[in-house]
């Protein structure tokens, strides 16, 4: 038997001294599978599960199925877990995730609880809603729909962008802040019990695709605000384009990123990021930096 992407799971179970605290991977060595030269030749899992503590996964998807790669996150409550995107690839046949994180979750720290499962995104673009049809219809299961008023509706803010607010998953509160500018229903998600901060697309070690460039720098600037009242221990975006020399980034369809950046980003990215939207200016430019690129479009 192959045990593929559960032997991580396997492994802790069997030998997990349960001291959760120490147990946090450490995100800035952890090897994620980057693809192949030839894809008919990779044996990787169509995604990759990685536990991160007791509650909280971070999933990628094979660059063999699509060159997006994007990174999908779990994080479990005591009455609910969210999931944050679902991907570049409808097929289940090709892309199980909805068997994935069932999985998961009937695994994780709440096993006898039926979790009901939300299902949100960073933000409407097709490599990270691709799958959501395999979560539609399921039960005890919602699936957020893509468009801001969806959002605003769900997660009950009133003052798009600028209100950040808390949704509860049961004794663990996540803080969702709307980060429009990427794309116009971009959010980033804050979880103050491992303070990581997921920025989706609108930071992440690769090209940083700006629509709207006056709500992108708004929207960098209310982070960084944000940043300043809480403590941030790693920025997670959902791609890794850039290579591990600074400046060089992979071109857009690469399939096999054997050098790749690291996927977890810090504060002095954010401000790095922020104070060159600053001396830009009005104008939308790209620039490049050694861990991202500034790369409007339209
Ligand atoms: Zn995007
Ligand atoms: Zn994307």
């Amino acid at each position: 038997m192959k045990l593929g992407p559960y032997k991580f799971l396997l492994a802790f179970v069997l030998f997990c001294s349960c001291d959760y605290s120490e147990k946090d991977i450490i995100l800035d060595t952890q090897k994620w599978i980057h693809g192949s030269e030839n894809c008919e030749e990779n044996s990787d899992p169509a995604i990759q599960i990685v536990q991160y503590n007791d509650d909280t996964w971070i999933l990628r998807q094979n660059k063999c199925t699509n060159y997006e790669a994007p990174f999908m996150f779990l994080f479990l409550g005591e009455k609910k877990a969210l999931l944050m995107d679902t991907g570049a690839t409808a097929d289940e046949n090709i892309f199980p995730l909805y068997k994935t994180v069932k999985k998961i979750i009937s695994a994780g720290p709440n096993k006898n609880k039926d979790l009901e499962l939300i299902v949100a995104h960073t933000h409407k673009h097709g490599d990270h809603y691709a799958a959501d049809a395999q979560f539609d219809g399921k039960p005890n299961t919602s699936l957020i729909g893509l468009e801001v008023a969806d959002i605003k509706a769900f997660f009950k803010i009133s003052n798009w962008p600028d209100q950040i607010v808390d949704f509860d998953l049961g004794n663990r509160k996540m803080i969702i802040i709307p980060i429009p500018g990427h794309e116009a229903s971009s959010i980033a998600i804050y979880d103050p019990s491992t303070k990581i901060l997921l920025t989706g697309d609108s930071l992440y070690p690769g090209r940083l695709y700006v629509k709207n460039w006056a709500a992108y720098k708004r929207s960098i600037e209310r982070l960084v605000e944000f940043t300043d009242t809480n403590n941030i221990s790693a920025i997670l975006g959902n791609h890794i384009e850039m290579s591990r020399k600074p400046g060089i980034d992979y071109p857009i369809q690469t399939i096999y990123q054997p050098e790749e950046h690291q996927l977890p980003l810090n504060i002095k990215h954010l401000k790095e990021l922020s104070n060159a939207l600053t001396k830009l200016g009005d104008q939308p430019q790209m620039e490049i930096h050694d861990s991202f690129i500034i790369y409007p479009i339209d």
